[in-house]
């Protein structure tokens, strides 16, 4: 059996890391473990097995082979101690959550969080007696201050969805650290290969796994990586929960891992390009990439990040007085104009993915929530594929063309 070592390369590690020598048949690729119940001839063993003193499995909630090839791989991406998985990007947040906080507990957070993350925030977590402050993004003196008065965690999310803003994960880790509070880090849209929180300082490293670590669109999950002792408690919550990863879903995550590194170098490569692209282009707006110069967190982004990513965001210019009509129209040509792009939620994909926030990530906000959001309705999310960069290059120019035609 192959073991990951921190030295490898992430591409090695995607593609050996979770290997075992536990597949059947001397199987190089584990199979789908569909059965629910393990059986067990020997009540010593059977027992053993339920207490955790030996390796095995019992039902497939708690642990089930063909998943745990998936969390050994993202452990071995992340060259951590412990992982853990879950049926959705959402349920490793609320498990998350659900499993480390108590009543009277207070996190401190951003107003730019993934839509759901922010109704858990604003929402259950208050519900539930656990103070939320909400900092404005950018500002990380506030976050700072907000943290020196004292709390139980700092929940993170770099770069933000859908304006890519950019925290300094390092800074904020050390007043953290001082504070004696635990460091979150949703890294969704970065990726083990593009960003290393844990590296920088952060306890947990979160991810919606359906985005870039699967990578095909074509199945859900979570993880959440870090120390045992905090791994292990939340894993012992989700047993429970039940929000378990799919062994079929599994399968193809692990499939999608083989391959992160090289998807991922692509994703940055044509975002790098669209980006460039799309600044100079006279019919758009507001162009929010952190691989521009004049992104306002470009600087910490090239400390910090390896890539910068494969989501952008821009506007549509809008000349002439204000008026919404105008703005959907022009908005809806231009997305109908697109030859090569899914109007679709999501992101992360091998194929491009195109859409307002207000339909997709943000759908969960009221207009009003995603203007304290700095979300303006006139947004477009393009989560840039594996396409040739020509192609989307030539696909946006012609689509701009027909919004600006009048
Ligand atoms: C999609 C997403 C989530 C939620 O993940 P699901 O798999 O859809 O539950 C959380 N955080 C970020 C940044 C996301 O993009």
């Amino acid at each position: 059996m192959m073991q990951p070592s921190p030295k490898q390369g992430l591409s090695t590690r995607g593609v050996w890391g979770g290997k075992a020598a536990s597949a059947p048949e001397g199987a190089t690729v584990m199979p789908v473990f569909h059965g629910v119940t393990f059986a067990y001839e020997d009540l010593d063993e059977w027992r053993q097995v339920a207490e955790g003193t030996r390796p095995g499995h019992i039902y497939s909630r708690n642990t089930n082979p063909t998943v745990q090839v998936f969390e050994r791989t993202m452990q071995a991406l992340e060259g951590t101690e412990a992982a853990t998985s879950f049926a959705t990007g959402m349920a490793a947040i609320s498990n998350t959550f659900f499993a480390l906080l108590s009543p009277g507990d207070r996190v401190v957070s951003i107003r730019d969080t993934y839509g759901g993350t922010n109704r858990i925030l604003t929402e259950f977590l208050p519900e539930w007696g656990v103070e939320v402050t909400l900092c404005a993004t950018e500002d990380h003196e506030a976050m700072e201050r907000e943290i020196g008065r004292g709390c139980t965690a700092v929940y993170l999310e770099t770069p933000t969805n859908p304006t890519l803003k950019i925290l300094d994960v390092a800074r904020l880790a050390r007043s953290a650290k001082e504070a004696g509070a635990l460091v979150m880090v949703d890294n969704t849209f970065a990726t083990p290969i593009n960003q290393r929180p844990l590296e920088l300082g952060a306890d947990l490293v979160l991810y919606s796994a359906t985005k870039f670590l699967g990578g095909h669109s074509d199945a859900m999950g979570g993880a959440v990586l870090g120390a045992r002792s905090l791994v292990e408690r939340i894993f012992r919550y989700r047993e429970i929960n039940g929000a378990s990863l799919d062994p079929n879903s599994a399968f193809l995550l692990s499939r999608g891992l083989a391959t992160l590194e090289l998807r991922m170098e692509r994703h940055n490569r044509n975002a790098q390009r669209v980006a460039e692209f799309l600044v100079g282009h006279p019919a758009v707006g507001d162009v929010f990439y952190p691989g521009l110069p004049s992104h306002p967190g470009h600087d910490v982004a090239r400390e910090q990040m390896s890539g910068f990513g494969g989501v952008l965001a821009f506007s549509l210019r809008d000349e002439g007085p204000p008026d919404e009509g105008r703005l959907h129209d022009r908005i809806g040509r231009f997305l109908g104009g697109l030859r090569l792009a899914h109007r679709a939620a999501s992101l992360g994909s091998v194929a491009t993915l195109v859409g307002p926030p207000s339909v997709t990530s943000h759908v969960e906000l009221t207009p009003e929530g995603r203007a304290r959001a700095g979300i303006p309705e006139s947004l477009i999310r393009y989560s840039v594929g594996i396409e040739n960069a020509e192609d989307l290059i030539r696909d946006l120019d012609g689509a701009l063309q027909e919004a600006t035609d009048s």
